[in-house]
């Protein structure tokens, strides 16, 4: 990939801060790919498209690195849970033969698994010594009949947001508008109510969430022609182009797919968020908005009024255990403020926020949620994170699996709102789903049980230790 191509990413014109000033996004500091490589941020970004073969160009490190860690779920094709590489070495490096071992890989990956598509991955070491990867692809699709897609995004071009962008960048250069979507079915076109088509772009489906949201769009006559990607198939992402209204989920990550495909086909986006009953019902109300079809605008509103009602009965007997409770809550991105509105809709009250993958814009969202004085985590280290725990009272630290041990080991209930969760908290049901798993968390006996002094701390044991250690220094001493 070129800088000018890096840059134009970095300097993406649809992000709030290039908008006023024209600053581009941070350069990456030493040690910034900590939090994962481009290719990483890449890779994560399109894994979940399920029925396609995603391989990994470069050292079998980088493959083993991240792969599959995501709790993405599909509904039919589990080929994207298999793993890929070129597995390049030392003497294909010597030999130049890296070009060659594609080729070949992906003959492999195409008579092994006849996938709708390969995903090539490039990663440092090819991109060092010059593979010429989109020409691999080019070649290898003319000679096999499959669609084969470069994502050229080397570990060393930046972040993992950077590989984000780059990931949604190679859809729309080669993938989105190579199909029509299909036509409707005939049992739809019946229908009194107009269908009309959207996208979900940075929806990954993890825990299998946005299965909560997608029968209320069913209900609304919102086809959803691709979720970027979660649950999605090669061929949905082919017919993206054709969208009345797209939904950006998660802010950062492929701000840039939207964009261009507003500039390319006129398809309007928002930003939005399906956690807690005020986004999911915004949501609702901002593709009716987009969409501008009255009928649309009608219905929907029952449609909230009715869920709301429902959901409100469901979550009650959570809502009295939880009222009051106070929360840390350590995440990013979009998350650091939609999680936010979802535990204060729940009567809890949010003592600090994580904002280390925030934009400026998500930080404005979170003031106007928690007030001008809202305590933000830029970087939240163990033991800052447990300060701000026992200084507060917190009832619970809310944050990723990395968090997860710093919290076990200083006793502190625990809940994983990040990408590795096993439950699904999108839509109105996944809000009764995080309610009931923050009280089984906060009620957990284990709490009380770690907390009580160790056996060997008790007051007559204490005494026996004190002794037996009188003992045995007396004995040194003699
Ligand atoms: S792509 Fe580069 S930075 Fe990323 S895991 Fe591979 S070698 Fe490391």
């Amino acid at each position: 990939m070129k800088q000018k191509d890096i840059t134009a990413l970095l300097d993406e014109p649809a992000c709030a801060h290039n908008k006023k000033s024209k600053s581009g996004c941070a350069k990456p500091k030493p040690g910034a790919t900590a939090g994962g490589c481009a290719f990483d941020g890449a890779q994560i970004a399109l894994l979940p498209i399920a029925d396609v073969a995603h391989i990994v160009h470069g050292s079998i490190a980088c493959a083993g690195s991240s792969w599959d860690n995501r709790g993405t779920r599909s509904s039919g094709s589990h080929l994207f849970r298999i793993g890929m590489t070129t597995d390049m070495t030392e003497q294909d490096v010597i030999m130049g033969r890296g070009e060659k071992r594609l080729f070949h890989s992906i003959k492999q990956a195409i008579d092994s698994y006849h996938p709708a598509a390969v995903f090539v991955y490039n990663t440092c070491v090819p991109a060092l010594i010059g593979d010429d990867v989109e020409a691999v692809c080019k070649s290898a699709a003319e000679r096999w009949g499959t669609p084969v897609v470069p994502v050229d995004a080397a570990g060393f071009y930046g972040t993992k947001n950077l590989g984000n962008r780059i990931a949604g960048e190679s859809m729309v250069k080669y993938v989105c508008g190579t199909r029509e979507p299909d036509p409707l079915p005939e049992v739809s076109q019946n229908k009194s109510i107009k269908i009309h088509d959207v996208n979900l772009v940075g929806e990954y489906n993890i825990a299998g969430e946005l299965w909560h949201v997608l029968p209320l769009l069913d209900e609304l006559g919102l086809r959803v022609l691709c979720t970027l990607s979660g649950d999605a198939r090669y061929r949905e992402v082919q017919t993206m182009h054709r969208s009345e209204a797209n939904m950006m989920v998660c802010s950062k990550a492929m701000i840039n797919v939207a964009r261009k495909l507003q500039d390319a086909f006129g398809s309007p986006w928002f930003e939005g968020s399906f956690y807690g009953v005020r986004d999911v019902s915004q949501a609702l109300r901002d593709f009716a908005r987009l969409i501008d079809d009255a009928d649309l605008t009608q219905r929907t509103e029952t449609v909230i009024t009715r869920e709301e009602a429902l959901i409100d009965e469901k979550i009650s007997p959570w809502r009295e255990k939880l009222k009051g409770k106070k929360v840390l809550l350590y995440t990013g991105g979009v998350k650091s403020w939609s999680v936010i509105a979802a535990l204060q809709d729940l009567g809890m009250e949010v003592v600090a926020t994580g904002t280390k993958k925030s934009t400026e814009d998500d930080k404005a969202r979170i003031r106007e949620l928690m007030g001008r004085d809202a305590v933000m985590l830029e970087d939240g280290n163990p033991r800052a994170l447990i300060n701000i725990v026992r200084d507060n009272q917190v009832d619970i630290l809310i944050a990723g699996g990395r968090n997860m041990y710093t919290a076990l080991k200083a006793r502190i209930p625990f809940l994983d709102i990040n990408q590795e969760r096993e439950f699904g908290y999108a839509g109105y049901t996944g809000m009764v789903e995080l309610a009931r798993q923050m009280v089984l968390t906060i009620e957990s006996p284990i709490w009380s049980a770690v907390r009580q002094p160790a056996s060997w701390q008790t007051s007559k044991n204490r005494k026996d230790d004190e002794n037996s250690q009188q003992l045995t220094v007396n004995k040194g001493v003699g």
